[in-house]
């Protein structure tokens, strides 16, 4: 059985332009991901961290399968082994459907304001074929005490419920047909910053209750830093850095990544470490630049990161960067 949970190689998500008023031909792709590789260890909080755009939240609707990947190969721990989810049958499918789970940015949206909870949560328990009546009534009260929330709120709407409640009762009803994985997408952005940390907590102490696999994607380093074992940087769709979160955040080698940690608030006024402002936008990631993509922002950039794309190398253990400063 391989330690991983999730193996992806060489992933790929291109949307096309298309052209043409009766003939539609295609004259470009947005290159939303772009050849990226990456494992999971089962139980662990992989952070994929970038501005918007960066193609994180594709690339994690491409590891669910909501969205098909153009190319590569996404595999998942299965009964059998390690299997190609862009080549499961429907019965895999909707196997793998259960397994991982997503929580969405916005509360508000994600939960249905004509239906009670019980109703909301009653759903995926029958999609599912689990237990009987009393026994999914059951499971729907532990859940909501899981989430620190009185099994009685089952039978309220979601407009009696503040922004943070609803954030827990959206994870409750991921959890309610026991997956492996959780998507995080912006778990907490949404809410009160006084919230966040309350929200951050219930998801550590219900990953160790229930040995679960995040993938937590932000946009902000700050807040991967306090869940994440370890952080994928994304920029135009490919990645720029990977390590381990304690080892990003001491020793952040890519130019990209060292202004995103500049940027993360510091607890005391001593320690102020000199932000790095970056210049200008993120390209288009219809016309990404030629050679290294982040060469058009970067201040150490040199003829060779305007022609040539560095390949992503691991430059210690556990470490990799793509970057001609560490890659001659
Ligand atoms: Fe900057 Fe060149 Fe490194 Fe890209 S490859 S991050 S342009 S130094």
């Amino acid at each position: 059985m391989s330690e991983y949970i999730y193996e992806v190689k060489n992933i790929k998500k291109y949307f096309p332009i298309m052209e043409g008023f009766i003939k539609k031909r295609k004259v470009n792709d947005v290159k939303a991901v772009d050849d990226v590789s990456f494992n999971v260890k089962r139980g662990e909080t992989i952070g994929i961290v970038g501005e918007s755009g960066c193609g994180k939240s594709t690339l994690a609707k491409n590891l669910m399968m909501i969205q098909k990947p153009t190319g590569g190969v996404v595999e998942f721990q299965t009964e059998d082994g390690m299997k190609d989810i862009t080549k499961f049958s429907k019965k895999e499918l909707f196997d793998f459907r259960r397994q991982v789970q997503m929580v969405f940015q916005d509360p508000y949206s994600a939960l249905n304001p004509m239906k009670k909870i019980i109703d909301s949560f009653n759903e995926p328990l029958k999609l599912h074929g689990i237990s009987d009546e009393e026994g999914r009534l059951n499971i729907m009260e532990d859940m909501m005490k899981l989430v620190n929330l009185q099994p009685e709120y089952l039978y309220r709407y979601p407009n009696e419920f503040s922004g943070g409640q609803r954030q827990r009762i959206c994870i409750a009803r991921a959890l309610l047909v026991k997956p492996e994985v959780l998507v995080l997408d912006e778990p907490v952005s949404a809410l009160d910053v006084s919230i966040q940390a309350q929200v951050l907590n219930i998801l550590l102490e219900i990953q160790k209750k229930m040995s679960l696999t995040y993938l937590f994607i932000a946009h902000d380093l700050s807040i991967v830093e306090y869940v994440s074992d370890k952080i994928i940087v994304m920029y135009l769709g490919q990645i720029m850095e990977i390590a381990k979160a304690t080892d990003l955040y001491k020793n952040p080698v890519h130019p990209y990544t060292q202004a995103l940690v500049s940027a993360i608030p510091l607890p005391t006024v001593e320690k102020k470490s000199k932000r790095i402002i970056l210049e200008g936008d993120v390209p288009s990631p219809i016309n990404k630049p030629s050679g290294c993509p982040f060469h058009t922002r970067c201040k150490y950039c040199m003829e060779k990161c305007k022609k040539e794309k560095p390949q992503l190398l691991e430059i210690e253990d556990s470490h990799s960067v793509a970057c001609w400063l560490n890659n001659k």
